[in-house]
C-alpha cells in the first residue's frame, strides 16, 4: 500500500481523500494557493506546499510546480480529485516520468476519451449505444446545418473538448443553427481552447443516468451500478441519487455491462464514470439509452454510490494505484437502500443561480446525514474556483425515506455573509414530480417559480429577530422545558408588551397564553417561540413547530430557519423592552402549584432575572423570577403554601 499522498486539489474533495488516507495511515501533502492558505483542506493533511497565486491557471493547473511539491514533499503518489488537471493525459504522464504514482487511469485511456467525438466513434466500435448524430472532422458551418436536418431537431451542439456543461447549445429549429453554431463554437474555443463541436439528437425527455466502474491492472473490472443526475440547471447537477427510480433489472444488466464494455475497449484502470443519457418518454428502457461521455476520474456525486454499495472508493483507488486487485467480484457487489446528495452552493438560486462569494460568518452544517465540506465557519468562498460549500449525502432504506432525511438537513442549515442555495434544495427535494421519481433534465427549468425562493423575511423571520433582540425567554430555565421562569415577560393573564426596532420597521409582541402574538412590517403572526440557548429555537405557528436560529451579534440579528438566512439590523440598541414586560414588577403563580421555596425576603434588593420563589406544579419545578431590578416591597408566601393560577406572591418596587 502506498504510505503517501499529495493531493492536487482543493475544496471537499482534497478533505476527503484525505480523510481515507488517514484512515489508512497513509501521509497526506496539500498543495495550496495563495487563496487557500488557510484553507480546511490544508488543515486536513499531515503537511502542505504553497504552489502560486490565487488564480488556478498559476497554482492548481500548474502541473509541474505539483510534480516538484511531491518530489520535495517526499509523496509517493499523486491523487488529482476531479477538475483541474484530473483529466490531463499530459499531466498524467508526467507524473509516471517524475517516477510517481498517478492516482488515475492510464494516460491513453484519459486521451481516448477525452474528446467526445472520438470517445464516440470509438465507443460504437466497442458496440456501445451512442447517441445519433455527427462526430467527424468536418466543421463546416453548413455542412453541419445539413447534419442537423438529417438527425431531425430539436438537437443539441456540444464542445467536443466541453466539460462542466459549457460549449453546449439546444437548437429547437432549423432557423437557430447558424447562430447557435457560432456561439457554442466561440465559447468552446475561449474555454477549451479547441472550437470544434459535435452535433447530437436531442434525447426526449432526457434522463442522465451514469455507471460507476472500477478496473484494476490484473485485467478485473466491474461496474457499480447507477447514479441517476437529471436533476440538472444548465447541464450541470444539482441532485444526484442512486439507484435510478424506476430502472429494471434488464436495464440495469445492460448499462453495467455496456459501461464495462466501454471501460475495457479503452484499457481502463481506476474509477471512472461512463454517463448515458436515456429517453425516458416512455420510462426507462434496455433499448433507449445512448452513451454521451466517459470521466475518466472520480466523480462529484461519488458518495451516493459509496452510501448504496457500501464501499469507499478514494480507497479503492488507493489499492488499485498500489497494484492491489478489485476489493470486490462483481458478484459480491449490492445495492442496500437508497442514497440521494445535493450540492450546496455558494451561489443565489433566485438571481438565476449566479454565483455568490463571501466570508461565510457562520455556516452550521447538518449532522444527521454525511456531509463532506470544503469550507468551515470563517472562511471565505472566492471567486477563484468552484463556488461549492459541502455536498450534503443522505442514505436510508427508500427514496422516500432517503429524500425526507435529506430535505430535513437541508433545512437546518445555516448559513450566513454568503448566498446558499439549501432552501432551493430543499425544495427541490420535496417538488412533487421529484417525489415521485419522475426526474429529467428539463424539470429544475420548467417547475421554475416553484422552486424560486421569496427572498423577503416571513412574519415569523421578524418576530425571532425581535425575540433575540429582546432576549426573550433567554434564561437557562427554558433549557429544562421550564417555560414559565423565562425572563420575558411573560404573563399567564394580561398583556405584556415588547418591541424591537429594526431597519425596515417595528416588531411589536405582546403574550397571548403561551404564544406571542406579534405586529410585523411583513405581517401578524402568533407564534410560540421557546429558546434553547446558543440561538436554537423552537418556533410554532398553528401547530407546525420549526427548528430555527436566531442570533444577536451588537445590532445585528441573523435569522436561520428552513434553509434560509435573513439578517435583521436593530436601530436602537437600547429600544429592547418598551411598555414593557417589565412594567409590572408583579410576580405570580403562572399555574397552580405547592411553593418548595422562597429564595428572597421582604426589603431584599433584588436584579431583574433574580429566582424570587420555587413553584412546584405539573411534577415540575418553576423557578419564579423577578420581572425587574428593585425592592421586594410585598412577600404574600411562605414555603409549603399551595397558590392558585394567578396569585399574586410578591411584588418588586423598581428603585
Ligand atoms: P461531474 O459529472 O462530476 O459533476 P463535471 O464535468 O460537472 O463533472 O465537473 C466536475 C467538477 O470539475 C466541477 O464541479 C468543476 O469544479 C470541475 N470542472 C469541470 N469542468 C471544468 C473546467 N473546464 N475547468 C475547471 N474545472 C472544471
Ligand atoms: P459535460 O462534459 O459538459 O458533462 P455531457 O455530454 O456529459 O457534457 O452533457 C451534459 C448534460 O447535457 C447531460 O448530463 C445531459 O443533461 C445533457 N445532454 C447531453 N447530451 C444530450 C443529448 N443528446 N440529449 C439530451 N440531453 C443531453
Ligand atoms: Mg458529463
Amino acid at each position: 500500500m502506498l504510505r503517501s499522498v499529495l493531493i492536487a486539489n482543493r475544496g471537499e474533495i482534497a478533505v476527503r481523500i484525505a480523510a481515507t488516507c488517514r484512515r489508512l495511515g497513509i501521509r497526506t501533502v496539500a498543495v495550496f494557493s495563495d487563496a487557500d492558505a488557510g484553507a480546511m483542506h490544508v488543515a486536513a493533511c499531515d503537511e502542505a506546499v504553497r504552489i502560486g497565486p490565487a488564480a488556478a491557471a498559476e497554482s492548481y493547473l500548474r502541473g509541474e510546480a505539483i510534480i516538484a511539491a511531491a518530489l520535495a514533499a517526499g509523496a509517493e503518489a499523486i491523487h488529482p480529485g476531479y477538475g483541474f488537471l484530473s483529466e490531463n493525459a499530459g499531466f498524467a504522464e508526467a507524473v509516471g516520468a517524475a517516477g510517481l504514482v498517478w492516482i488515475g487511469p492510464p494516460s491513453g485511456a484519459i486521451r481516448a476519451m477525452g474528446l467526445k467525438d472520438a470517445a464516440k466513434a470509438r465507443m460504437e466500435a466497442a458496440g456501445v449505444p451512442i447517441v445519433p448524430g455527427w462526430h467527424g472532422a468536418e466543421q463546416d458551418a453548413r455542412f453541419l446545418a445539413g447534419c442537423a436536418a438529417e438527425i431531425g431537431f430539436p438537437v443539441l451542439i456540444k464542445a467536443r473538448a466541453g466539460g462542466g456543461g459549457k460549449g453546449m447549445r439546444l437548437v429547437e429549429r432549423a432557423a437557430d443553427f447558424a447562430e447557435a453554431l457560432e456561439s457554442a463554437a466561440r465559447e468552446a474555443a475561449s474555454s477549451f481552447g479547441d472550437g470544434a463541436v459535435l452535433v447530437e439528437k436531442y434525447v426526449a425527455t432526457p434522463r442522465h443516468v451514469e455507471v460507476q466502474v472500477f478496473a484494476d491492472a490484473h485485467g478485473n473490472a466491474v461496474h457499480l451500478f447507477e447514479r441517476d443526475c437529471s436533476l440538472q440547471r444548465r447541464h450541470q447537477k444539482v441532485i444526484e441519487e442512486a439507484p435510478a427510480p424506476g430502472m429494471t433489472p434488464e436495464m440495469r444488466a445492460e448499462m453495467g455491462a455496456a459501461a464495462v464494455r466501454a471501460a475495457q475497449a479503452v484499457g481502463y484502470v481506476g474509477a471512472g464514470t461512463v454517463e448515458f443519457i436515456a429517453d425516458a418518454s416512455e420510462g426507462l428502457r434496455p433499448d433507449r439509452f445512448y452513451f454521451m461521455e466517459m470521466n475518466t476520474r472520480l466523480q462529484v456525486e461519488h458518495p451516493v454510490t459509496e452510501a448504496v454499495c457500501g464501499v469507499d472508493l478514494v480507497e479503492w483507488q488507493l489499492r488499485v494505484a498500489s497494484g492491489e486487485p478489485l476489493p470486490r467480484a462483481q458478484a459480491a457487489l449490492g445495492l442496500d437502500g437508497w442514497a440521494v446528495e445535493a450540492r450546496l452552493y455558494a451561489e443565489d438560486a433566485a438571481a438565476g443561480f449566479l454565483p455568490a462569494t463571501g466570508r461565510l460568518r457562520r455556516l452550521r452544517l447538518p449532522s444527521s446525514v454525511r456531509v463532506d465540506a470544503g469550507v468551515r465557519e470563517g472562511d471565505t468562498v472566492t471567486p477563484h474556483y468552484d463556488p461549492m460549500i459541502a455536498k450534503l449525502i443522505a442514505h436510508a432504506p427508500t427514496r422516500e425515506a432517503a429524500f425526507a432525511q435529506l430535505a430535513a438537513a437541508l433545512d437546518t442549515v445555516e448559513a450566513a455573509g454568503c448566498v446558499v442555495n439549501a432552501g432551493f434544495l430543499a425544495r427541490l427535494l420535496r417538488h412533487g414530480d421529484v417525489a415521485a421519481g419522475r426526474v429529467d433534465t428539463g424539470l429544475i427549468a420548467r417547475a421554475g417559480a416553484a422552486l424560486a425562493d421569496d427572498p423577503a423575511p416571513a412574519p415569523l423571520d421578524w418576530a425571532l429577530a425581535a425575540a433575540a433582540a429582546l432576549d426573550l425567554g433567554a434564561c437557562g430555565d427554558v433549557q429544562s422545558g421550564d417555560v414559565w421562569s423565562a425572563r420575558d415577560g411573560w404573563r399567564a393573564w394580561g398583556r405584556a408588551l415588547a418591541a424591537a426596532e429594526f431597519d425596515g420597521g417595528a416588531v411589536r409582541l405582546h403574550r397571548e397564553g403561551p404564544a406571542w402574538a406579534c405586529e410585523t412590517p411583513a405581517g401578524p403572526v402568533t407564534a410560540t417561540l421557546l429558546a434553547f440557548g446558543d440561538g436554537a429555537w423552537s418556533a410554532a405557528v398553528e401547530g407546525r413547530a420549526q427548528r430555527a436560529t436566531a442570533v444577536r451579534e451588537g445590532l445585528a440579528v441573523d435569522v436561520f430557519r428552513a434553509g434560509r438566512a435573513h439578517r435583521f439590523r436593530l436601530t436602537d440598541p437600547l429600544a429592547g423592552f418598551v411598555e414593557a414586560a417589565s412594567a409590572s414588577g408583579d410576580v405570580r403563580a403562572p399555574m397552580p402549584g405547592l411553593v418548595k421555596a422562597v429564595h428572597v425576603a421582604a426589603g431584599d434588593a433584588v436584579a431583574q432575572g433574580d429566582r424570587v420563589a420555587t413553584l412546584e406544579a405539573m411534577k415540575m419545578e418553576h423557578a419564579l423570577r423577578a420581572p425587574l431590578a428593585g425592592v421586594v416591597a410585598r412577600l404574600d408566601v411562605a414555603p409549603g403554601d399551595l397558590v392558585e393560577d394567578g396569585a399574586l406572591l410578591a411584588t418588586i418596587e423598581a428603585v
